[in-house]
């Protein structure tokens, strides 16, 4: 366990905390906790265009909703322009870098003839020695790094091993704009730095950066922290994850019922593993994670498996615990605000008492909407296809004596009292139980699965499960 690690999340405001970036701040956050450390939150909006503060709230709020708190307050990149600006001068005047006056036609003539010999595009230098008294009158440069040019930039990555980059690639690339606004490549270095980050955990489409970061840290003189790419997240079929495969926002995620541990459990093992350990609590990936553990290959990402972990999840999960997770979930479920609308305290102790048998038979917080729909519905209930099947035939016959066996329950309405009653009846009319008990579901609930009939009939009580049998009677 190292002392004081310090790691960062550090989302562009440009849409939703998408699932990938969950993901990396997952990893951050982990990390911090598994080594007693602390996790800094930073906004990279610089780029004022594409950054907006509804992004921004939508990714705090994303955050929050899985409980990956962050130390302090966010750090905004943008307010910081002035520091980049003045860590800019100071390599100026360190001769570490150097004003570049270079017009857009000459460098459009650069790219070009880069273009025919084959080659990515490259700035050729042409101000890296000249003297600044040479500067073209009143125009205003852009501040560009000394690379070095033979060598190669070596990045020992966490996750990805010694990865090397030929100097000869890196060109003297633009820290400082000739309109003062520093680039993300610079911006990034110096709040690192100032941020005390020790520890960069981020996606691999990050790795070339970290070879140009690694200039500028020199340049400075700065401690390079320690770096880890993790891969990104693929589809099931292997190939990028688009939206059909899950590269959804996170609030979407909790809008199909999953619960934000079961989320979690689901992304750290997105490329990581403890031995055959599928289901873990946070207290377990807090406990097990380590970076240095992270696959480099990219990960798949499969909802069928999610669903599953999830359904796992919530049969673990203690019923108060989930009954308030559930009822704060509500509002963004479908069909959930209804049942929102009317939960008073009485619907909240049927609603626990009736989480075991639901929590059973769903996977989702979605399904267990669905499955507690019938603690809420209104008489006359509406009644499903298939349960509407139930009630055909002789089942009518059956359910009037039943209901007349209930009715005659003596002392408290609970659930042996009821299948006592129901079996008693069974018996004499030579009927087998199902053929009484599912008539007698279907009345009740509306639909043809539920938790257990006599379960359900202590949870509606006495006077309401009368009458939903009675309305299917006449
Ligand atoms: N803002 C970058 C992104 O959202 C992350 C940069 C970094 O982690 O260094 O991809």
């Amino acid at each position: 366990m190292s002392d004081n690690v310090v790691t960062r999340f550090a989302p562009s405001p440009t849409g939703f905390l998408h699932i990938g970036g969950a993901r990396t701040a997952l990893f951050n956050w982990l990390y911090a906790k598994h080594t007693g450390g602390k996790m800094l939150l930073r906004i990279e909006d610089t780029d004022r265009e594409r950054s907006t503060d509804a992004a921004t709230a939508a990714i705090l709020d994303g955050l929050s909703w899985l409980g990956l708190t962050w130390d302090g307050e966010p750090v905004s990149q943008f307010e910081r322009a002035p520091r980049h600006r003045a860590v800019a001068e100071e390599l100026v005047r360190l001769g570490k870098a150097y004003y570049c006056y270079a017009t857009p036609a000459e460098l459009e003539a650069m790219r070009e003839s880069a273009r025919a010999k084959g080659l990515p595009p490259r700035y050729d230098g042409r101000w890296r020695d000249r003297d600044p008294s040479e500067a073209p009158v009143g125009a205003k440069g852009a501040i560009r790094i000394k690379a070095p040019a033979d060598g190669e930039t070596v990045v020992n990555d966490r996750v990805q091993g010694e990865v090397r980059f030929p100097n000869k690639d890196l060109d003297d690339f633009i820290i400082l704009r000739s309109d003062g606004n520093p680039t993300y490549m610079h911006a990034v270095v110096v709040d690192d730095h100032d941020m005390g980050i020790t520890h960069i955990i981020r996606g691999d489409d990050h790795l070339t950066n970290a070879a140009r970061q690694m200039v500028i840290y020199r340049a400075m003189g700065w401690d390079v922290p320690s770096m880890s790419h993790i891969p990104l997240i693929h589809g099931a079929d292997g190939a990028k994850l688009s939206k059909r495969h899950g590269a959804l926002g996170v609030e979407a995620y909790r809008a199909m019922g999953y619960l934000p541990e079961a989320l979690l459990n689901y992304l750290a093992r997105l490329g990581w593993s403890h031995g055959d350990d599928e289901v873990m609590s946070l207290a377990d990936m807090i406990a097990w994670f380590d970076i240095g553990d992270v696959n480099k290959g990219a990960a798949r990402f499969d909802f069928a498996k999610l669903e599953a972990l999830n359904g796992v999840h919530m049969r673990r999960m203690n019923d108060a615990e989930l009954l308030e997770i559930f009822i704060n979930t509500l509002p963004y479920l479908e069909g959930g605000p209804a049942i929102a609308a009317r939960l008073d305290d009485t619907g909240k102790a049927q609603l626990l008492a009736a989480l075991p048998g639901l929590k059973e038979r769903a996977k989702t917080l979605v399904e267990l909407v669905d499955g507690a729909a019938f603690l809420f519905a209104e008489r006359p209930l509406p009644i499903d296809e298939k349960a509407a099947a139930l009630l055909g035939g002789e089942a009518r016959e059956i359910l009037r004596g039943a209901h007349a066996a209930l009715k005659a329950i003596p002392g408290d309405w609970t659930a042996a009292a009821a299948e006592a009653a129901i079996r008693e009846f069974a018996l004499a009319g030579g009927h087998k139980l199902g053929a009484v008990a599912q008539p007698l579901r279907a009345a009740l609930t509306g639909k043809s699965t539920s938790p257990g009939v006599f379960d359900v009939l202590a949870v509606l009580g006495r006077e309401e499960s009368l009458a939903r049998v009675a309305d299917q009677i006449d």
